[in-house]
């Protein structure tokens, strides 16, 4: 296997930071806010960055171990990171509690900050919401200071910031930026490495999204909807031609702007293949799909009509297949991505998903995937309950309705629905579990929360401390 990447800082610098992605590199190389902290702090004079991931023991840049670097960034997406964060903590030997770490700066970041609650204990300071401006700000002050752990007060004033010591039990407001940088430096793999986007630069083109779905953390909680212009986008991509090197562009955004057909068209007229990681129903138009020239287009009909309504997706079956008759012109295969276990859903709406899934397959080679659903904080269905059991009878009844289809480890999602609503007291269940050795499986959570040592969603809500409005 060669590792070959284009964009890599290699720089010298007094103050030498560690970016880790709690997840493989393959996962957390192609995540767009990773290149964010990467471009930001090596841009600034006297700090550098570099990069960790689980699955590549020491630093990519210079092949350093992590207990090395003083101040530790950790870029949180996903629940598991919640646990990977603690396990990389271990496996260097870096005390996991905050009170128990004299050497090192434990910083978080990222979308699963809505509710940081869970690493309370854990981390110094946990960035809510953009982090763009904050962490030029932390970056100013840290400078200034010989001992940044115990000078921990000089930060307090940065918005946006968490700071437990200091903030105790008061609110914080997420902080929301206008989309007016773009890291350019983008470390890209080019080897045989097996990478979701080799040989490709991540355009951001939106952040949040007009919609608010009622189960979505990025509708309910990463807002406002912003766009680039296509001016600003083909400036960043011709600026980051100078720096690194690419052959595709993916656009990122949940949803996308106004000038889609015209970037596209423009990026592709300058000879870069163009992909669109999430689509949206409307932007599958004759003006994007031939342009594409993706071999599979995914699609997310969530579920059947009703309840898709119910959520707030208002598209109709005929549109998503007169959509996927579109797709089939240009593309060979469509990937559907449904839920299961939404509020208000009775088998009726399975059976209408899986007859979907069923005529998607008379038109075009189909592949399906169903997730349970798994309530996020912040949003309206936030109050729903996991129950395990009727989506253990849910899994059964579609695998009996129909093969070839895709379905989440259900164990899995119920540790995601642990960490995604738990509070300190789960924190600490977590932090215990690892200090002592002992597995976090499905089982143990469920076995604390009958035994009422966790209790989920958490009794205090602590998430509410956050103020994600906009
Ligand atoms: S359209 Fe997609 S990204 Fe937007 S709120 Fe709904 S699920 Fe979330």
């Amino acid at each position: 296997m060669r590792f070959i990447e284009y964009g890599t800082i290699k720089k010298k610098a007094i103050n030498r930071f560690a970016l880790v992605y709690p997840d493989v590199y393959k996962a957390g190389n192609s995540n767009l806010g990773l290149h964010y902290i990467y471009n930001i702090v090596n841009e600034k004079d006297g700090f550098s960055i570099e990069r960790f991931f689980m699955d590549l023991e020491r630093s990519i840049e210079t092949q350093d171990m992590l207990k090395n670097f003083k101040a530790l960034l950790f870029s949180l997406n996903y629940e598991y990171g919640v646990v990977n964060l603690l396990k990389i903590l271990k496996k260097n030997s870096i005390p996991l509690r905050r009170s128990d770490r004299k050497n090192h700066l434990v910083i978080t970041g990222g979308p699963l900050n809505v509710n940081p609650f869970i690493l309370d204990d854990v981390f110094d300071i946990a960035f809510i919401g953009d982090a763009e401006k904050s962490l030029v700000e932390f970056l100013d002050i840290y400078s200034g200071l010989n001992d940044p752990k115990k000078e921990i007060d000089e930060f307090r004033d940065i918005k946006g910031l968490y700071i437990p010591e200091i903030h105790k039990k008061s609110k914080i407001k997420r902080r929301i930026e206008k989309l007016d940088y773009h890291p350019l430096y983008e470390p890209i793999q080019w080897g045989e490495f097996e990478e979701t986007f080799k040989k490709t630069f991540l355009l951001e083109v939106s952040r949040g999204c007009r919609n608010i779905c009622s189960f979505c953390l990025t509708g309910n909680a990463l807002g406002p909807y912003r766009e680039r212009s296509k001016e600003e986008l083909i400036q960043i991509v011709k600026e980051g031609q100078k720096r690194t090197k690419f052959e595709k562009i993916a656009l990122i955004g949940s949803d996308m702007p106004s000038s889609l057909n015209e970037t596209i068209k423009d990026l592709s007229n300058l000879g870069f293949q163009i992909s669109l990681p999430s689509l949206k129903l409307r932007d599958i138009t004759e003006n994007t799909i031939p342009h594409l020239k993706q071999e599979t287009v995914t699609l997310a009909p969530e579920s059947s009509e009703h309840i898709r309504a119910k959520i707030g997706k208002f598209y109709k079956d005929e549109e998503f297949f007169e959509k996927i008759k579109l797709i089939k012109k240009y593309s060979k295969s469509v990937k559907l991505y449904f839920m299961f276990g939404l509020p208000e859903e009775e088998n009726k709406d399975l059976d209408e998903t899986i007859n979907f899934i069923k005529k998607s397959k008379k038109i075009i080679r189909t592949k399906s995937s169903f997730n349970p659903f798994v309530p996020k904080p912040h949003t309206p269905f936030q109050d729903h309950k996991f129950d395990f059991n009727e989506l253990k009878k849910k899994e059964k009844y579609i695998k009996s309705h129909i093969k070839d289809v895709k379905i989440e480890n259900l164990k899995g999602a119920f540790i995601q629905y642990v960490i995604s609503l738990g509070g300190i007291d789960t924190g600490r269940f977590i932090i215990d579990s690892l200090e002592n050795n002992r597995n976090l499986t499905y089982s143990s959570f469920k076995k604390a929360i009958e035994k009422e040592e966790i209790v989920i969603p958490s009794k205090d809500r602590e998430w509410e401390r956050i103020e994600v409005s906009f």
